[in-house]
Order: C-alpha cells, then structure tokens, then sequence
C-alpha cells in the first residue's frame, strides 16, 4: 500500500518506506520518530495497543450490542447480514477511531455447518473453532438470575483494529464454566438454536448480563448503548433498573432514554422478537415488576421492538424505504433512517484493492475517494474483474463437480436461504431462461446459502436450486456452494458479472450483499426494495426488476410479474449489453464504484450514527 499512514503516538502521518515500524499484536505500526516509538514500547494501552489499560477502557463512550457479530470466517460468531453489519460497524469503528466498545456472545458450536448432499437436503453440525486463538479470555466473571439461579459469564476480548492501529474491543460473554450447571454451561453454545425458552435466555445474556459485564470491567464512562435489533432489548431494562434506587420504586426513565439509541433491521411486525410473558416471568422473575414490563413492552407479549422504542432517545431503520415502513407500523415514535453499508476494504477483492491503492490513495481511510473510480482507466477495471472471476472460478471447481466457462455469462446469487430472499425466482420459466442462454450468449449461475435449521421452507428452495440445476445442467451451468461465509461472499460478490436480487417487497429492510458487488465493480439486477431504492440508476449503476412499488397482491402474482421483468431485461438489454458491448458494461461497473461504493459503506454509516445519536 502506498498510503501515507498515522503515527499511533503523535498521529502525524508517516510513510512506511521510512522504515520505523514496530511489530505489535500481530501488526505492524510505523512511527514518524524514534521518541514517538519508544513511547509507544512504554505505554502501548494509551495508543491503542493491548492490552486494555483502565484509561483505555474508561475512554470508551459508546458499547454496542449485537446478538451476532462477523469478524473472521474462521470465528462463526454469526449467521448472516445482521452479524455482517455489526462486524463492519466495528471496523469503521476502528478505523474512524470512534470509542465504541462492542458486546456479543460466543457461541461455541456457532450457527451450524452446512453440508448439501447431491438432491440439495441440508445436514448441519455444530461448527468447531478455538476460541482461545482468537480472543483473550479476561479475569472475572458477572452474574445473571435465571428462572431464580444464579448462572455466571465470563468475557472474551477480540481486538478489532483498525487502519492506524487503534483497536475496538469487542467483549464476547460466555457461560461455559464449571460452576454452572451443565444445561447453563450450553446457554452460549449456538446462535439462534433451541426454543423460544433459549433465545430468551440468550437476550438476557446479552442484554443484563453485558451491561454487567461492562461495569465489571471498568467500562464507567460510557454514554450511549446502541441496540442492534431488538435482541438487545433487555439491556434497556437493565439501565432502568440501574436507576431503580434502594427501594427498587423511582425508575427514572429519562435517563435511560437518553443513552439508548435503537437500530430496528424487520420491516413487518410478524418479524418482531416476542415473549410470552409467563416465560418472560419464569425466567427474568420479579426484577422488573410485571406491570412495568407491560407498559413499555406490550401488554400481550413482551414486544422487544417496542420495548426498544419505548426506552430509546433515538432510533432508527437501516434504509429510506425501511424507516417509512418502520415508521408506518409504529406511529407514535419518531424513526429516522440511516442507510446500511459495507466496511470498503473488507469487501473489496484483491486485485480491486491493487487498483484503488494505485489510482485512489487513501481510499481506505476515505472510501468517499472511491467517487474517483471514474478516472481508473476501463482495461484495468476489466483485468481486476476477470482475475476475481478467474479465482471463483476456481474455488468453484475445488469445491463442486461444476466448471464454469470463463467466458460465459455469471450471475450470482449468495444470501440466507428464506423464503422471502425468493432465490428460486429465477427459474420460475426454465425454458426461456434456456432460450435466453442459447440466443444471446452462454449463462451460468452461482449459488450459496444457509436454511436457518428450522425453516422448511428455505430448506426446500435449496433442493429446487439442486433441482434445476440437474435439468439444465447441459443448457446452463448451475453451482450452489456449501457453507456460505464472509470469505466465500467476497469471492462471490466480486467474481460473478452480475449479482442477482429478488426479495418479496418490502420485506428486505436494507440488504447489503449489492453493496459488497458494488466495491468490486460488479452491477446489481434487483427488486426496488430496500437501499438499491437509493441506490439504482437504470442502465448505470445496474437494472430493476418489477415495478417501482409493490401493489397489495399475493406472493404467487407477484412472483409472475417479477419473474416475466427479470426474463425481459435479461434477454433484451442485460445479457446484450454484457456480450456486445464491452465498453459501456464496464462503464457501468465503474458507476458501481464511483456511485454506490463511495457512498454505502460503513465509514458513511458510521459517521451518520455518530452525528445522528451519539454525539
Ligand atoms: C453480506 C452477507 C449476507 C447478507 O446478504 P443480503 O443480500 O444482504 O441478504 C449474508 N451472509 C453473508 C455470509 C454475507 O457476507
């Protein structure tokens, strides 16, 4: 990288070719002088160096709270979009230098592995990592009651750092201890398993015990806790009942109004976390008197949005769209919007990063810069895009009996498989999607995606796409890849030529996997739903399917519709385009870049949370 970087001591930039530099942590550091270097070696905690010190810890105004967050494909902390956000927020974080503190779980058996068998059926398995060689298990424990009991946490650090070295740590709690009971030491074994019984525990987890978690650990100056969705809900009582005072009777809600700050990511009230308040009473007990709970969570069932709303000074949904939509079921609260990003280097693909560094200096610190995409010349863009598709390529024929053709025309499809993400749209008529590869020019599709373990439904799509595959095998090759992570997401979203969208509207509240495509210059074909709303511009950053709005019609019409508008694109304009004039594609995935990249990102994001609710 040619970038000129900040001296972690004075912040004065330096270049690394100068060449004092010091390895810390697993990185490397540069220093403008040797005074700055030795006060770094003296007292590493002040500059972002671990570990922790007291002053580090007490400089932290802001703890986040996510029940998953995605920080290493090796670390499966998370199960899709939501966890991705948390994880490049972090990272932003970091990079910004904002003094956030982030708060998740463990989960020693992650979200699941998957294997596909060759008809598509889905077979999970706990996923197996270490999480001693990632993160640092620190002193201490917190309590909890559950359903009367005591059940003790621990916490793990991960240091997320950043460009210049500052580090976000990011606390993870974890109950696996002896002094549990056994069925207490599962409580942190797996992300959105076992019944509504252990996802209650789990949200108590997270939200009591990681608000106890963090003044166990010194953290005594923070101001504002982001809710990230409504499984963080708890940790708004738990402020409250900080207030409660000796006699547990004077709740001073303002307070704890003014430091919650509530991110809502479901734009239908079915999506809603909810309880049953005898469990939420068998297992919270009288912490919090009934009758309060009622009042701010619902009175049928404890409502983690509402309660969220009801306790937070600020909140917000994750795109335009969705915050009107937001706005519209909850009347009586205002809801803002900020729209969802991605973390620009973390996405984008290596030969793309060697590109930026070469015409965008600075582009990393800055992904604004990435408006300067329209100056890169059009073959370098097509070099970078074909060695990305080259190494899916790749990946693809190591992991599957498919081989795709270079050449040939890649669309990409790669997202938790549910049913409203709709991934089998595409095959709704399989004869004119053959039509449409014989006249115009060879297609071929990439699949990947988990089925949550409970959702039949997204487990039958699956085996449709195994399904279609075997019959126009010979017409259209047809790859669904095992295991979808943050690592094969990159390889997707930056090695297909297109990426395909196709949500049931308004269901998908941002999605961010056309925001990941974007930085590696690769053009979405998507529904009008969530950010492509802001982010398309017909024929220059990419193509609509289906009309602007979604009428009130059911699923089966609407899939129709849709279906009939993503054949006639693909076959009159897309697919055309793409085989017969090569300059004007890559002039629209330099409109990705420069349009979309620079602006739906984290960096972004972040900055508009910071100037929105926390300051
Ligand atoms: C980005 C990402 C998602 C989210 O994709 P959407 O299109 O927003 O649903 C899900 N899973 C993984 C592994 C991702 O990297």
């Amino acid at each position: 990288m040619t970038d000129t970087l900040k001296d972690p001591v004075c912040g004065m930039d330096v270049r690394p070719e100068d060449g004092l530099s010091l390895s810390h942590d697993g990185q490397t550091l540069y220093f403008c002088s040797q005074l700055c270097m030795r006060t770094f070696r003296a007292h590493p905690e002040h500059y972002g160096g671990a570990p922790a010190a007291a002053a580090d810890v007490r400089a932290r105004r802001i703890a986040y709270f996510s029940m998953e967050v995605a920080i290493d494909s090796r670390m499966p902390t998370y199960s899709g979009g939501l966890g991705v956000l948390a994880g490049d927020a972090l990272r932003s974080c970091a990079d910004l230098r904002i003094p956030i503190v982030g708060l998740s779980l463990l989960y020693w058996n992650g979200y699941f592995d998957q294997k596909l068998d060759e008809w598509g059926n889905q077979r999970e398995s706990p996923s197996q990592w270490n999480p001693s060689t990632f993160a640092r298990l620190l002193p201490g424990t917190v309590q909890v009651l559950i359903e009367g009991r005591p059940v003790a946490i621990r916490a793990w650090q991960y240091d997320i750092r950043g460009c210049t070295g500052y580090a976000v740590p990011l606390i993870l709690l974890d109950t696996r201890l002896d002094e549990n009971a056994p069925e207490d030491r599962d409580l942190t074994s797996s992300l959105y398993g076992g019944d509504e019984r252990y996802r209650l525990t789990q949200e108590i987890l997270l939200g009591v015990g990681g608000v106890r978690m963090l003044r166990a650990l010194g953290y005594s100056e923070l101001e504002r806790f982001h809710l990230n969705e409504g499984h963080a809900s708890l940790l708004a009582l738990e402020l409250l009942r900080e207030t409660a005072g000796a006699d547990g009777t004077q709740w001073d809600f303002k307070a704890v109004r003014r430091q919650c700050v509530f991110t809502t990511h479901t734009p239908v009230p079915a999506g809603h976390d909810q309880f049953a308040y005898d469990l939420v009473n068998r297992l919270l007990g009288e912490s919090i008197p009934s009758e309060l709970m009622r009042m701010l969570g619902g009175s049928e069932r404890l409502n983690m949005t509402l309660l969220a709303m009801n306790l937070s000074q600020y909140v917000n949904g994750v795109a335009k769209k969705h915050g009107e939509v937001s706005q519209a079921m909850f009347p009586g609260h205002a809801i803002d919007s900020v729209t969802n990003g991605v973390h620009s280097r973390f996405w984008t693909c290596d030969s793309f990063a060697k590109l930026y560094d070469r015409y965008i200096a600075g582009w990393v610190s800055d992904p604004f810069l990435l408006r300067n995409a329209v100056s890169i010349p059009q073959d370098e863009i097509w070099d970078a895009h074909v060695e990305a598709k080259a190494r899916l390529i790749d990946e693809v024929s190591k992991r599957t009996h498919v081989t795709l053709a270079p050449d040939a025309f890649t669309i990409g499809f790669a997202r938790r498989a549910t049913l409203y993400k709709r991934a089998h749209l595409i095959f709704r008529d399989a004869e004119k999607l053959k039509r449409i590869a014989q006249t115009v020019g060879p297609i071929q599709i990439v699949f990947a995606g988990k089925a949550h373990p409970k959702d039949e439904p997204g487990k039958d799509i699956i085996r449709h796409v195994f399904n279609q595959a075997r019959e126009l095998g010979a017409d259209i090759k047809i790859a669904y890849l095992e295991n979808h992570d943050i690592d094969l997401g990159r390889l997707l979203t930056s090695g297909v030529d297109l990426w395909l969208n196709t949500p049931l509207r308004p269901l998908e509240a941002s999605g961010t996997s056309g925001m990941k495509a974007a930085h590696n210059g690769v053009p979405s074909f998507s529904v009008r739903d969530g950010w492509w709303i802001e982010g398309h511009i017909e024929g220059v950053t990419g193509w609509s399917i289906g009309p602007a709005t979604a009428p009130p019609s059911g699923q089966d019409s609407e899939d129709v519709r849709d279906a009939e508008d993503l054949y006639h694109k693909l076959e009159s304009v897309i697919a055309p385009l793409y085989f017969g004039d090569r300059k004007r594609w890559v002039e629209i995935m330099r409109h990705c870049i420069a349009l979309n990249a620079s602006f739906f990102n984290t960096h972004r994001m972040v900055q508009q949370y910071a100037t929105s609710a926390y300051l």
